[in-house]
């Protein structure tokens, strides 16, 4: 699944071509079986059997994104990778889209392998969260761990960013992130993050940290000096 649902479709193939297109290459059924697919994807997705007749621009961007997840799945895959694929919806558009993703998961089997800036959606929809920082991953575990108790600067700088929808709540305990990103091309000595990191020390700029051991359930950072994790928290079952 795409971020631009316009820009992932041939805008000169109607929907039913676009959904046919995969299952004729792989050679999968007879026509009459692949437009009996065809029919069962757009039900699975919430879209009308009569939408085959018509071309992406005539869909909104939700119905799109519809058709775009309707599209993935024609090969019955084990692993759909979504590439920002709620970012240019509006918010309530985003929760059926979202809501629509989970439930083919629950009914498909699917693993999901969903790359979003937004850490409301990822926490929605994730079970595992990696954290990455030019190009690097700097944090993965369990997202309910992630969340709760994150091990990594830069994850507790994105936290800090993320505005809660309750006027008496309080900010974020850590930093927010300061200054501007690296070029990816040429990334900072040692550690990426320490031209940002407020407790960045020499070794920072020497040595590349590595991938710690897994605590708990599989969580993870690569910090010369991770985020302290109070006693009685670290011996909490997750
Ligand atoms: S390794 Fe150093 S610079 Fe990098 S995140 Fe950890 S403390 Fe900050």
């Amino acid at each position: 699944m795409f971020q631009d649902s316009t820009a992932a479709m041939d805008p000169r193939m109607r929907v039913g071509e676009i959904l046919r297109e995969p299952l004729g290459i792989q050679g999968v059924g007879s026509r009459a079986e692949q437009e009996a697919q065809i029919g069962t994807l757009l039900d699975a997705v919430g879209l009308p059997r009569g939408a085959v007749h018509r071309y992406p621009h005539e869909f909104s961007g939700g119905q799109r994104q519809r058709l775009g997840l309707a599209r993935a799945l024609t090969l019955s895959p084990d692993l759909v990778v979504a590439d920002e694929p709620v970012s240019a919806l509006d918010v309530s558009v985003q929760a059926q889209i979202l809501n629509l993703m989970r439930e083919l998961q629950r009914e498909r089997g699917l693993t999901y392998l969903f790359i979003s800036h937004d850490l409301a959606v990822v926490r929605y929809l994730a079970d595992t969260v990696g954290v990455m920082y030019l190009g690097k991953l700097v944090e993965t575990g369990p997202a309910e761990e992630v969340y709760a108790r994150p091990l990594h600067p830069y994850t507790q700088g994105l936290l800090d960013t993320v505005n809660v929808p309750d006027p008496s709540a309080t900010a974020g305990s850590g930093s927010p992130l300061a200054g501007e990103t690296p070029s990816a091309a040429k990334p900072p000595s040692g550690c990426r993050f320490r031209t940002r990191c407020p407790l960045a020390q020499d070794v920072c700029a020497e040595v590349e940290p590595p991938v710690a051991a897994p605590r708990g359930a599989g969580h993870q950072e690569a910090c010369h000096f991770p985020l302290p994790v109070p006693e009685e928290v670290a011996a909490q079952p997750v």
